[in-house]
């Protein structure tokens, strides 16, 4: 049974709540399937009451075949003196992700092509996975290895793969419409920070605040393992070519760089613009990147059997900052304020999403006479009374039913919540109404 979920707002400020989350999750050790993504689920459940679906082992998912689970105890590398050189009770990127038992003493020449290191980043651990091919190995500083110089070791990995299933969580926020919004996240990354206990914790929070609004759309969080995981929800879910109208990968959410948006493959479908518009109003540089078939699970929602609408929201994209994939990727790494900066950008996409409608002007011939209806004086004093003015006048001049209002935020360049303000004013003195669905 799931108990009452777990207020984040324990904290005043958002974005310290949303870092307690990932350093929450941060010591687990996830992989594809085990422990670490059940206990992760887990923990969200506390604040969000997410189902966890349990699909097994063996099970045929399109071209992919569920993995066995992976379960993992203790790993280490002993000189001969019985020393500890190297142990997964510090940091489980120590062990390659993954990684078949082993239990041997061997020379350091055979020794050195299980060890894996980042001589560019001597004290860095870097972060390695073996999924589809059967190795064990090691993954240790430059600085560890260069003091390793004895003859001979033994090496440990205390691991077992085992049928079990795949675990991934589910939460859905029905809405007036079964029309929905997907935000995908994956889950089986160990103690890396911004990839992805970022997009986990702002997802779960994002999650937590919508739960409690009236929502036009339904929203889904998925919560899982990248690729199979999210080849795996496809499988079962045959009714989101249907029913996906907008998607967004979060992942790289907390790190200082720019906020980056990169494109669905349809390119300029809603949520492709809708996401532009924020980040084009937010004040702040960011980058637009085209779709490619490369980079988290945007590359399964939109294959081309189903060619979603859903785009990647992130800060660095991956790659393009030293940190990714290894040790560096910690708890400093992420800030509070660019996690809640991440949030925010989410929230006014959400809420374009929400607000974008299309209107007919009720009074189409010649400009109406606003100043007699007292629209003028509705705008008050408020600070965007200029910007309010003209848009106005752009949404009556456009709501010929064919544009919405995110067409004519785009076309006057006014902000989306300016524009939908208008709207509204002007539905109130019965200017416009709401056009029918086409
Ligand atoms: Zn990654």
């Amino acid at each position: 049974m799931i108990s009452a979920p777990r207020e984040f707002a324990v904290t005043p400020d958002l974005g310290a709540s949303i870092h307690a989350l990932v350093a929450e999750l941060y010591p687990l050790c996830r992989s594809v399937a085990g422990p670490g993504v059940l206990q992760t689920l887990e923990i969200l459940q506390q604040h969000i009451p997410l189902e966890i679906e349990s699909v097994p082992t063996g099970t045929r998912v399109f071209d992919w075949t569920v993995p066995r689970e992976w379960h993992i105890r203790s790993a280490w590398i002993k000189d001969s003196h019985g020393r500890t050189v190297v142990d997964f009770a510090n940091s489980n990127l120590h062990v390659v992700n993954y990684s078949v038992p082993v239990h041997a003493k061997m020379s350091l020449a055979e020794l050195r092509p299980h060890l894996h290191t980042l001589p560019q980043h001597p004290t860095w651990v870097p972060y390695r996975t073996s999924y589809y091919h059967e190795t064990w190995g090691f993954c240790l500083s430059e600085e560890t290895l260069s003091q390793m110089t004895e003859p001979t070791y033994e090496v440990c990995i205390d691991a077992d793969h085992r049928p079990g299933a795949l675990n991934y969580g589910e939460l859905v926020l029905p809405g007036e419409s079964t029309d929905e919004v997907l935000f995908s996240c994956h889950v089986c990354h160990p103690s890396l920070a911004n990839d992805n206990l970022s997009g986990i914790a702002v997802a779960a929070h994002l999650a937590q605040h919508l739960a409690r609004l009236p929502r036009r759309y339904t929203y889904r969080f998925v919560f899982l393992p990248a690729t199979v995981g999210a080849i795996t929800w496809l499988s079962r879910h045959p009714q989101a070519r249907e029913r996906v109208k907008h998607g967004l990968v979060l992942t790289l959410l907390g790190d200082s760089g720019n906020s980056t948006y990169k494109r669905s493959r349809r390119g300029q479908a809603e949520i492709d613009r809708a996401v532009e518009h924020v980040l084009t109003h937010s004040g702040q540089p960011y980058s637009i990147a085209e779709f490619v078939p490369f980079g988290y699970d945007e590359r399964q929602y939109c294959s081309p059997g189903f060619n979603l609408p859903v785009g990647c929201l992130m800060r660095t994209p991956h790659g393009q900052f030293p940190q990714y994939h290894t040790s560096a990727d910690d708890l400093d790494f992420v800030q509070p304020e660019f996690l809640a900066d991440s949030y925010h950008k989410l929230l006014a996409t959400v809420e374009l999403l929400e607000n974008n409608r299309r209107y007919l002007n009720l009074s189409p011939c010649g400009e109406p006479q606003l100043g007699r209806r007292g629209l003028y004086q509705a705008l008050g004093g408020s600070s965007d009374k200029t910007h309010l003015e003209q848009a106005l006048l752009w949404v009556l001049n456009f709501s010929d039913g064919r544009n919405d209002l995110l067409d004519i935020a785009e076309r006057s360049e006014i902000a989306f919540p300016i524009v939908q303000r208008a709207a509204e004013l002007l539905v109130e003195h019965r200017l416009l109404q709401e056009a029918a669905h086409a």
